[in-house]
């Protein structure tokens, strides 16, 4: 039987999960964090409890993207999106480019993107993003001038956090609400106060995700979500180094790299 696994294993007892909140967790554990065992192995030691059936047709592969496809959802979900609101997303990496197509799912229209590398700027368009980052002026700019000087409703930042933010408030109309997924290097936030207070902005900070692996199966096994095309590498377990520089180094055409622990996988 194939399942897809959530790698985060939540108590279950604390204040947070028995109030609905299982990604906040006050004694959370998660693969790949001492004492759990990570995925870079050919067998893995899971509670059932984590484990997610998937049905005929489903790819492995696109098994293991329904963790960071569960991240886009409730990145979704949080920005509360509406049918005919308009949306700007600040990165495109892969968890942008699946907030672009969730966003999408969600009936967001028009969904702008502010992305510097063409070729995820290229898959952007291709999920339905209008782009707004050519290198020809600004982008907070182009998306105020596209919705009339209003601005968008709901801003998700799935960058690194940095200018990324400010751009995001910029970018959003007065009243509206901006989702930060997006995980700064230095830990470190910055936005000026009065963008949001002026505008009476909500913010949103999206940890990890909680409840979406059914609707994330579902959502691949319709076609609605493209996931398996975000996947540009794939590398067997004895290569896992070489996969990891390879993501770091941002090369060009690089948007998901995966490790595969059966090679056979690998064609
Ligand atoms: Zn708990």
């Amino acid at each position: 039987m194939l399942v897809a696994v959530d790698p985060s294993r939540p108590c279950g007892a604390c204040e947070l999960c028995l109030q609905g909140h299982p990604n906040l967790c006050l004694h959370l554990r998660f693969c790949g964090l001492f004492p759990d065992d990570g995925a870079l192995s050919e067998l893995i030691n899971v509670p059932a409890s984590t484990c997610f059936r998937l049905p005929e047709g489903i790819d492995p592969v696109a098994g293991a993207m329904l963790e960071p496809l569960g991240v886009a959802i409730h990145a979704v979900r949080l920005g509360g999106i509406k049918a005919g609101q308009s949306v700007s997303v600040h990165g495109a990496g892969p968890i942008g480019l699946l907030v672009i197509q969730y966003a999408r799912r969600a009936g967001a229209n028009p969904i702008f993107v502010v992305e510097r590398l063409p070729w995820r700027r290229k898959r952007a368009v291709a999920f339905g993003a209008v782009p707004v980052s050519d290198g020809t002026g600004s982008p907070v700019d182009q998306i105020l001038s596209l919705t009339n000087g209003r601005g968008v409703d709901v801003a998700i930042e799935a960058g690194w956090a940095g200018e990324l933010v400010q751009q995001a408030l910029d970018a959003t109309r007065f009243g509206g609400r901006v989702v930060l997924v997006g995980i700064p290097d230095d830990d470190t936030l910055t936005m000026r106060h009065s963008t949001a207070r002026r505008k009476g902005l909500t913010l949103m900070f999206s940890r990890r995700m909680k409840f979406t692996y059914p609707e994330a199966i579902q959502s691949v096994r319709k076609g609605e979500v493209d996931v398996t095309s975000l996947i540009t590498h794939r590398f067997p377990l004895s290569a896992a180094a070489k996969a990891y520089s390879l993501n770091e180094s941002y090369g060009e055409d690089v948007v998901k790299v995966m490790v595969l622990p059966d090679s056979q996988l690998l064609v």
